[in-house]
Order: C-alpha cells, then structure tokens, then sequence
C-alpha cells in the first residue's frame, strides 16, 4: 500500500467548483436527442452552445479497492417544459453503488433499474441518496435560478454505460407543468 498517499482537494460550497482544475463540461450540443422537445432544442442551440452540466473527474486507479469522487454541477434552464439535466448512466459494473449528496440548489435523482422499476429522490442541501446497485441515475435541476450542485462517490472501477440512455432514454421523464415539476411516462422510450 505504500504507492498510495492521502490528498485533499477543495469543492466549494458555494459553486461546487474546485480550484485549479478543469471540469468535464457537458454542452446543450452533446445533449442532442436526448430531450423530448426536438424543436425547442435545435432553437435554443441557434442562439449559442450553452453549458448544461459540467463534472470533475479524479484520476484515481480504476481499481475495485478504490472510490472516486467529485461534484456535478447542473445548470438552470429548461428545452421546452424538461428541465436541465444530466444524460444519465448505468455502471458498466451493474453491482455497483453510488452516494450523491446535495451541497447547493433544488434537484431530482432519477432512478430506473433495467427491469423498469423508477424511483425519484428530491435533493436539497444537506440531502443524501444511495444510489443501488443497477440503477441507472440521472440529475435534474428543478429551480429556474440557480445550479443543483452534488457531491458523489462510487467504486473507481464502476464505469460508465451512457449507451444505453442515449439509445433508449429513461421510462420516466420530469417536465414542468404550471411552474411545478412532474413526472409523466417518456413517449419516446423504446423497449
Ligand atoms: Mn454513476
């Protein structure tokens, strides 16, 4: 064990945002096909690529002894009446779990296992939710004014699977309906 040290590294609790690194930035382009609204998307793109989520991501050993972690920070915004969120993944390690913990902000955990049981977590600060093994997780951000901001940690040899959200989307979707958030079936969900 003598290769490993112990590090700090700071994540503000004011932004989410950690000094002196880069995040991995997730712009409205990368998110194309994933809304409900295509039309609304394609417009908004028109006036200019923004950033919808951004995440930090450690270089830890991809190893089942070790835990990454990091923060996600969601910004406020909505394609059409769905919210801003994060694309959302399975662990290519099905078996493994994750904890989210809310440091800033108004948000939804969304959480479907490949059987189609959905759950909903609703986060805000000083909130924590564990994620189980082989659920699929996405985050978003229900406030119209400020970011959802979430710590987590998982197993750094978990993976990520976006495929499978990217080509099938989650059974669930949060849209806004009179200025609350809802959750309806996704039409467009393919078995
Ligand atoms: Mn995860």
């Amino acid at each position: 064990m003598k290769d490993y040290k112990s590090f700090s590294i700071k994540f503000s609790l004011n932004d989410g945002h950690s000094p002196n690194r880069n995040p991995t930035k997730r712009m409205l382009s990368d998110m194309k096909g994933m809304y409900l609204d295509n039309r609304s998307f394609e417009k908004i793109l028109e006036q200019g690529n923004i950033c919808v989520y951004e995440f930090y991501e450690l270089e830890i050993p991809r190893k089942s002894s070790d835990l990454s972690f990091g923060t996600t920070i969601i910004y406020s915004g909505k394609v059409g009446t769905e919210y801003f969120m994060t694309k959302g993944h399975f662990h290519e390690k099905l078996e493994t779990a994750e904890v989210y913990y809310c440091t800033k902000g108004h948000g939804f955990l969304l959480l479907e296992d490949p059987e189609g049981n959905s759950e909903i977590q609703e986060m805000t600060p000083g909130i924590s939710v564990y994620v189980p093994p082989n659920f699929a997780h996405r985050s978003i951000n229900i406030s119209n004014s400020e970011p959802f901001v979430m710590f987590f940690v998982f197993r750094a040899d978990a993976g990520h699977n976006y495929k499978t959200i990217e080509t099938k989307g989650f059974r669930k979707l949060i849209i806004e309906k009179d200025g609350k958030p809802i959750i309806i079936d996704n039409p467009k969900w393919k078995d």
